[in-house]
């Protein structure tokens, strides 16, 4: 199975991705994650890299496709893909790599989510330094508040959680998909599913739709 799934920051990608991974044993690659640990790695890919990220602008497109095609190449199982792409040159060029690795996308989910709830969902998130676990204050909090369960490490809020870049990324975002969802729209296994409602019961809807695509297939 090889997914991706399109929608806002804070629309719950991130958090779905690892049921949907842990459901159909999968693989999460969530470029979020992959550009933060080589910026926390200082490689040189990372310094480039760096400054995009903590200002919540888009790292370029040709960086971006490279890093991800580096990640998927080597992979034997199939695999979720999370905040990639996200512009229309990332899909294009992604769809061209599976192509050619005759390994094409399946499905498309794009997530949709209340302005309201949006907002209340980057207030709370915090994440671990050290592991990456995202927690939420409020819907997905740690046993010890402020403490990663994994590995006891205290966790923060990141950079680009921050209410002015939180803004930032929001309109880069709709300035960047509209077109991306135009294109997987009409090349078909689109689907879109609102995940407003609580965690649990979004994992429901999504894991639902999934299965249903594949069935009737
Ligand atoms: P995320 O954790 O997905 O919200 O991503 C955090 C930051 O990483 C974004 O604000 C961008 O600076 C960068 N980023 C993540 N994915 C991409 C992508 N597909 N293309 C360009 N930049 C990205």
């Amino acid at each position: 199975m090889r997914l991706a799934l399109l929608g806002p920051p804070g629309s719950g990608k991130g958090t779905q991705a690892q049921r949907i991974c842990e459901a159909f044993n999968l693989v999460h690659l969530a470029s979020g994650d992959i550009l933060r640990a080589e910026k926390n790695s200082a490689s040189p890919l990372g310094l480039q890299v760096r400054d995009f990220i903590d200002n919540g602008l888009l790292v370029p497109d040709d960086l971006m496709v490279e890093l991800m095609r580096q990640k998927i190449i080597g992979l034997k199982q199939g695999f979720v893909l999370d905040g990639f792409p996200r512009t229309l040159p990332q899909a294009q060029a992604l769809n061209r790599m599976l192509f050619e690795l005759d390994r094409p996308l399946m499905l498309v989910l794009n997530f949709v989510v209340n302005p309201r709830v949006l907002a209340r969902r980057f207030e709370g998130r915090r994440v671990c330094p050290v592991c990456l676990s995202v927690y939420h204050i409020d819907s997905l909090p740690p046993a010890r508040p402020g403490i990663c369960d994994n590995d006891g490490a205290a966790l923060i809020i990141r950079e680009d959680d921050k209410p002015e870049v939180v803004q930032k990324r929001i309109a880069t975002y709709q300035e960047t998909m509209a077109p991306l969802i135009a294109y997987f729209a009409q090349l078909g296994n689109f689907k879109t599913v609102d995940t407003s409602a609580e965690i649990d019961e979004v994992t429901k809807l999504v894991l639902d739709k999934i299965r249903r695509h594949f069935e009737d297939e």
